[in-house]
């Protein structure tokens, strides 16, 4: 039977909506990771969330460990966001206008974020990073990109090339319809690994606009930098005259109220920045910023070309800002305390279990992979038993805990996670560790 195939425990209500939604739209969902291709059965079509929890058509609850892949920071249906949601909302949902909340999202992200001096709005990380690359292109008047291997950008056509996520999960090297000549303008080199960033400068770095890397890469599993790689991307950069997009889509707002900048604090500030998912509140809202004079050669002032209808959208900004302005010490300190409990409990079950594993940390977001030994990189984190997270991850579903449905992705938990949430996972972990086994 290929993973695909139904299994029999399957969810007969989420089946027929499958069923339905496969007949209109491609695969039956609107973004690949969620199909559970690479775990097999049916995908839980989801009718409601409440903090920690979601619950599927056929009436069952899980402890949601997905998070909406990062947005859910403070759980599901946080009243406060769902307050700041209706007041909006009742004074109308798009004006195409600039708008308050808009300018108060803003505000709080330059607050926050020390080199964001300047920001613009957007409405998914997508276009954050493919408009901070072509602003890069803009202000250097230079074509080539860098990228890390198995770090996800987005399904922007250039970085479209050894990204992680989804595209690993499905075993797709690259993707269909990027041309040859736009993945060429890329140049992919393997994370963490200087040598190698100071030979792609020294061979090309007069046509290099920008190196552009996860801070901390989350989706190829949790990988964080090496002590010292940030820095390195700075000097190299610097050195060369190009810039350093560092894409916090995914730990912006999450790793610390200043994201990854805001934890790992090694003194080195990229020149732009990305954010998406945490800032959007459950909403499509993203941004990129940076440097002033960077930041000043985008439309209307400067030439570099960049819009979008439903930018700053006056409902995703106020639920990301009121999302952003209750993400507080507490927060962040239940954040960890949740995850290391979880990834503690996950490495004690699987080690109980005789299942090879290792859990990364960046900071509160962490990954279970199913292989011994660290993961510095993308071949490192492709060398997993995903077979074994397949058996895990549905013993745990089984048992009421909604985990990534792919080996490579992080586990992510919200400050609405409680001791009853959290405890309900740690009573599934021995059993689905054994199912791995
Ligand atoms: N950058 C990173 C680091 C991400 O994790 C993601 C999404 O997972 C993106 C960019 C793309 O964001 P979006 O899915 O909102 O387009």
């Amino acid at each position: 039977s290929s993973p695909s195939d139904p299994r029999p425990d399957d969810a007969p209500a989420s089946a027929a909506l499958l069923a339905r939604a496969r007949a209109v739209t491609p695969g039956g969902v609107n973004s690949p990771v969620r199909a559970f291709r690479s775990v097999g059965g049916t995908p839980r079509f989801m009718v409601s969330g409440r903090g920690p929890y979601l619950t599927d058509a056929d009436g069952r609850e899980y402890v949601d460990l997905v998070g909406s892949w990062g947005p859910m920071i403070l759980g599901h249906a946080h009243p406060a966001v769902l307050d700041a949601v209706h007041e909006a909302a009742s004074r109308g949902t798009s004006f195409g206008t600039p708008s308050e909340n808009e300018v108060l999202l803003a505000e709080e992200i330059v607050a926050r974020v020390e080199p964001v001096q300047q920001v613009r709005l957007v409405s998914s990380g997508t276009e954050a990073t493919m408009s901070a690359i072509r602003l890069a292109r803009g202000f250097t008047g230079r074509p080539l990109v860098v990228k890390f291997a198995g770090h996800y950008h987005g399904h922007v056509d250039s970085l479209l090339v050894a990204a992680g996520s989804g595209v690993a999960t499905l075993a797709l090297p690259d993707s269909s319809g990027v041309p040859a000549q736009m993945a060429a303008e890329t140049v992919v080199l393997p994370y963490n690994d200087v040598a190698a960033l100071e030979a792609a400068f020294a061979a090309r770095g007069d046509q290099i606009a920008c190196v552009i890397t996860e801070a901390a890469a989350g989706n190829m599993g949790a990988v964080p930098p090496d002590p010292g790689f940030t820095a390195a991307l700075r000097r190299v950069t610097a050195e060369h005259g190009a810039l350093l997009v560092s894409d916090e889509v995914m730990t912006g707002f999450r790793c610390s109220p200043a994201g990854w900048w805001g934890h790992e604090r090694a003194g080195v500030d990229p020149d732009l920045m990305t954010f998406g998912k945490v800032m959007g509140g459950g909403f499509p809202a993203a941004a990129f910023g940076g440097r002033c004079d960077v930041m000043a050669l985008l439309a209307p002032d400067g030439p570099v070309y960049q819009a979008g209808t439903l930018s700053g959208n006056p409902v995703a900004t106020a639920a990301g800002y009121t999302t952003l302005r209750h993400c507080d010490d507490a927060v962040y300190a239940r954040l960890a305390e949740v995850s290391r409990a979880l990834g503690d409990a996950a490495a004690e079950a699987l080690s109980a279990a005789g299942v090879p594993h290792r859990v990364q940390r960046v900071s509160s977001m962490f990954s279970v992979f199913f292989r011994d030994g660290e993961v510095r990189d993308y071949d490192d984190a492709r060398d997993q038993d995903t077979a074994a997270f397949g058996r895990f991850f549905h013993a745990m579903l089984d048992a009421g805990v909604y985990l990534p449905p792919s080996a490579y992705e992080c586990w992510f938990v919200s400050a609405a996670h409680d001791d009853t949430a959290v405890q309900r996972v740690l009573d599934a972990l021995p059993a689905a560790a054994r199912a791995a086994a």
